[in-house]
């Protein structure tokens, strides 16, 4: 046993209202730089839809994460030995700024300094690559709340699989739904991502398992932009090299929050540790695609057992981050409670950050009646749910249905619940029947309503603030690991 520490986030997707507040606040803190004018470490997407950087989730055409070998090995998909070399002077899995959008600003000027006239001053749109007038046709969110709409979300490609009838019913007006996926880097615990860079300037860090590349190493080869399947590395045009997410590790040093955090108008955002078995991943993320999620649980330890504790603390781990995974919010949505769900954990780089499936788009769909929500035939409507639950599968638990059905069934089960108590309409024998059909007991309901519903700030933000004097060694040299899994997996971590 090899116990690591990973701060972590789960987002309840119910909550998220889109509002961008998260990008905004992102944005301002990290971005807002000559040539990262276009990257958006945390964005929004509308869910069905592109997303950005456009088709990001279509790996046929990217080739991010990692592929299963016949010997059930692992292996970089964007990479192998020889092409890695070749592709370090043409990559054609790389997205271009088509894919992207061309960053553009507005002439302010005119509006401030414009002279006394007849005629309305305007401030026309100017690239901030060329200076030149441009005319916007994309944007970061340019498919925001575009559901229905054939050219983004009929292009969405989770909707493999789908069948033309299920397609088809996401089309109808009156039954059109969709949902908000806010991203940012995973801060995966088997990142594509470190093990593509020729140079080695990405790492994961061991006391926190934060993601980093190291700006003075990084010689802007671009392969960590192929090979995040999520594509959360940008390249910076001015500096030459790339970027991504850093989960705002400053901030998080000073007991601060992520800004994507601390602004969340929907807080929807939790944070906290988890521990896992480094020693198990590369087994976890070889296994096949239905078993993953369950594999990905059992790489995560339970902070109460003696020898997982033993374990972290022989890494060098702090005893307040051992303090505060036994009080961890994400550990009781993702390992107690089942409800957090990796995001295309198919592409085996081991996500670290965890989303609950929203209920609303699922529910609401049942022959003509928008909202039915009679308790006889409550479990039956999920299976001809408004978004279809292969949909949401092929997004969080790479395609099984049960995984993603059984988190459903016990968000609905709390909401009957409650609404039992709060507006007594619906019968207590019932209520208990649709629990035990849920596994959930009235102890479990109440404690997952407490936080999703009404949680403080100290309960959605369970972390010591991070010291950088407990840094632990725990990347291996990518150079001699490259090709491999499981990057974290050096031998003897530990503080230096
Ligand atoms: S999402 Fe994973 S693979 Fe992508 S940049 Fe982050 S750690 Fe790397
Ligand atoms: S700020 Fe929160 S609620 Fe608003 S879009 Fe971001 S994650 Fe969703």
């Amino acid at each position: 046993m090899d116990v690591r520490a990973q701060v972590s986030m789960v987002f309840h997707l119910d909550k998220c209202i889109g509002c961008h507040t998260c990008s905004v606040a992102c944005k301002n803190v990290w971005t807002d730089r000559p040539g990262a004018e276009y990257m958006w470490w945390n964005n929004v997407e509308t869910k069905p839809g592109t997303g950005f950087p456009r088709m990001w989730e279509d790996q046929e055409k990217y080739r991010g994460g990692w592929k299963r070998t016949s010997g059930n090995k692992l292996q970089l998909k964007s990479q192998g030995k020889l092409d890695g070399l070749l592709k370090l002077f043409y990559n054609p899995n790389q997205p271009g700024l088509e894919d992207y959008y061309e960053p553009w600003t507005y002439e302010y000027e005119n509006l401030f300094d414009a002279q006394e006239s007849d005629d309305q001053p305007t401030a026309r749109p100017v690239s901030q690559i060329t200076g030149e007038e441009i005319r916007i046709n994309a944007g970061p969110n340019w498919d925001d709340d575009l559901s229905g709409s054939p050219l983004y979300a009929a292009n969405d490609v989770n909707f493999e699989g789908l069948t033309e009838d299920e397609r088809q019913q996401l089309f109808e007006i009156q039954r059109v739904a969709f949902m908000y996926l806010p991203r940012i880097c995973n801060h995966c615990a088997n990142p594509s991502c470190v093990a593509s860079c020729p140079s080695g300037a990405l790492y994961k860090r061991g006391e926190d398992g934060i993601v980093l590349i190291n700006q003075d190493i990084c010689r802007g080869w671009r392969a960590c932009i192929s090979a995040c399947p999520y594509k959360k590395i940008y390249y910076n045009w001015v500096t030459g090299k790339s970027e991504k997410c850093i989960l705002c590790y400053p901030r998080l040093e000073t007991g601060q929050a992520p800004a994507c955090f601390h602004s969340c108008v929907g807080r929807i955002r939790y944070l906290g540790v988890l521990l896992y078995d480094a020693d198990r991943i590369e087994s976890a993320m070889s296994t096949s695609e239905p078993l993953l999620v369950e594999a990905q649980r059992d790489v995560i330890c339970d902070p109460n057992d003696e020898s997982v504790i033993a374990s972290a603390r022989s890494n060098g781990i702090s005893e307040e981050f051992i303090d505060a995974a036994r009080k961890s919010p994400v550990y009781k949505y993702v390992i107690e409670w089942k409800l957090a769900l990796p995001l295309h954990i198919e592409y085996r780089t081991m996500p670290m950050l965890f989303y609950v499936p929203p209920l609303l788009p699922v529910m609401g769909k049942d022959g003509d009646q928008p909202y039915d929500h009679a308790e006889d035939t409550f479990f039956t409507s999920l299976d001809k749910s408004r978004l279809s639950i292969k949909y949401m599968a092929r997004l969080f638990s790479a395609g099984n249905e049960t995984i993603v059905t059984a988190a459903l069934k016990k968000l609905m089960a709390v909401r009957y619940f409650k609404r039992m108590q709060q507006v007594g309409d619906v019968q207590d024998d019932k209520v208990r029947r649709i629990m035990r059909e849920a596994a959930v007991t009235p102890e479990e309901a109440e404690e997952i309503y407490m936080l999703t519903a009404v949680p403080t700030v100290n309960r959605r933000y369970v972390l010591p603030p991070l010291q950088r004097e407990e840094s632990i060694e725990a990347t291996c040299n990518v150079q001699e690991c490259k090709g491999s899994c499981g990057f974290g997996n050096v031998s003897g971590a530990g503080r230096k």
